[in-house]
């Protein structure tokens, strides 16, 4: 049985993440600050005797002997991540510095959740591993952007010097149940604004596009990667390669929804990237053939069946 930590652990991905890592008979050690993650998302894990929630913040060393790290704890949305955006390079750098010491002292192999942000507003269309981005470093994304930058530098220097066993992941928007329905970003806003009957929001023309990866595909190509031969590290991207605007994504919600919303425009965020698109063909060769199966319709019926209920329990 293997001992896994899991940072951020109790957020939208992390708790999926527990909930998989419990399934294939690991022990688990689920560690969340509570900032934009939940008990509510792995409060069904509490029972299992292999499942264990310790409240910590990764600025802060952690001690624990565990053989696989999975580092995510960092808001992931623009709204959380800019509330308090030193706080989140902290949590990126001090966070990467903190685990990458752990998996250094008792020889664990260590994933990190970095980001297509780390390629900025690309200028090369679709993003393979090896473009070097372009980012704004003293834009209002570079306290996420840049922090995820200077964390996968950090994971390259641990390797390098001191021969810890690390992977990078990078990974594309990715949405599905228990994403928090206050983190604006784009498939919860859409959702919710259509199953209240709201105004979807589009932030400027609406042609700028992303390509949306269901959970359970990304948690599929994480534990892949994890498992993957000891000289691959990365960085791979994770994602779905279908590229939609937002214009479509707003249109698509509101048909499975059957919402009466309308559509309003509101100013386009400063440095929104205009376009995003994985190359997953490193992952395909590397992680056994790995492609995402979940097409967007299907993932977004799920999504919206989860919101629902939400809104039905009243929050
Ligand atoms: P999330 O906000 O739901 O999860 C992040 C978790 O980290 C939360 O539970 C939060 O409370 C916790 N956290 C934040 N700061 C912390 C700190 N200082 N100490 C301890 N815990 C802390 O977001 P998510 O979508 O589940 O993202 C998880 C990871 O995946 C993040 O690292 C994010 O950057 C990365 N990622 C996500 C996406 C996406 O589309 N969802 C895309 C690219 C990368
Ligand atoms: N967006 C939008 N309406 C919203 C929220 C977001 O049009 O209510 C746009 C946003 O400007 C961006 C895209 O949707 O172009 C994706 O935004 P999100 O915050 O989900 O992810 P990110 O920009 O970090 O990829």
């Amino acid at each position: 049985m293997n001992r896994v930590l899991v940072t951020g652990g109790a957020g939208f991905i992390g708790s999926h993440l527990c909930d998989r890592l419990i399934a294939e008979g690991n022990d688990v050690v689920c560690l969340d600050n509570y900032f934009t993650g939940s008990k509510a998302n792995i409060v069904h894990l509490l029972d299992s005797p292999y499942f264990e929630l310790v409240r910590h913040d990764v600025t802060h060393p952690f001690f624990a002997e565990v053989d696989e790290i999975y580092n995510l704890a960092c808001p992931a949305s623009p709204v959380h991540y800019q509330y308090n955006s030193i706080k989140t390079i902290k949590t990126s750098v001090m966070g990467a510095i903190n685990t990458l010491g752990l998996a250094k002292r008792v020889k664990a192999r260590i994933l990190q959740a970095s980001t297509s942000e780390v390629y900025g507003d690309p200028l090369v269309h679709p993003q393979p591993e090896s473009y070097w981005g372009n980012v704004n470093p003293i834009g209002i994304r570079s306290c996420y952007d840049e922090g995820k930058r200077c964390a996968e530098s950090l994971f390259m220097n641990y390797h390098s010097q001191n021969g810890v066993k690390i992977k990078i992941i990078r990974i594309f928007n990715t949405y599905g149940p228990r994403m928090n329905p206050n983190d604006g970003r784009v498939v919860s806003n859409f959702i919710v604004q259509a199953l209240k009957g709201e105004n979807i929001t589009i932030y400027g023309d609406g042609k700028q596009t992303r390509s949306f990866q269901y959970v359970d595909d990304l948690v599929e190509g994480m534990m892949r990667m994890m498992a993957s031969r000891e000289g691959f590290i990365g960085p791979v991207n994770i994602g779905n390669p279908h590229e939609f605007s937002m214009i479509e994504l707003a249109q698509q919600v509101i048909d499975l929804t059957g919402s009466a919303s309308k559509i309003i425009h509101l100013p386009l965020p400063a440095d929104d990237p205009t376009q995003r698109q994985p190359d997953i063909s490193l992952a395909k060769a590397e992680l056994n053939g790995w492609e995402p199966k979940v097409q967007l319709r299907e993932g977004l019926i799920k999504t919206i069946a989860y919101f629902d209920d939400l809104l039905k329990k009243g929050q």
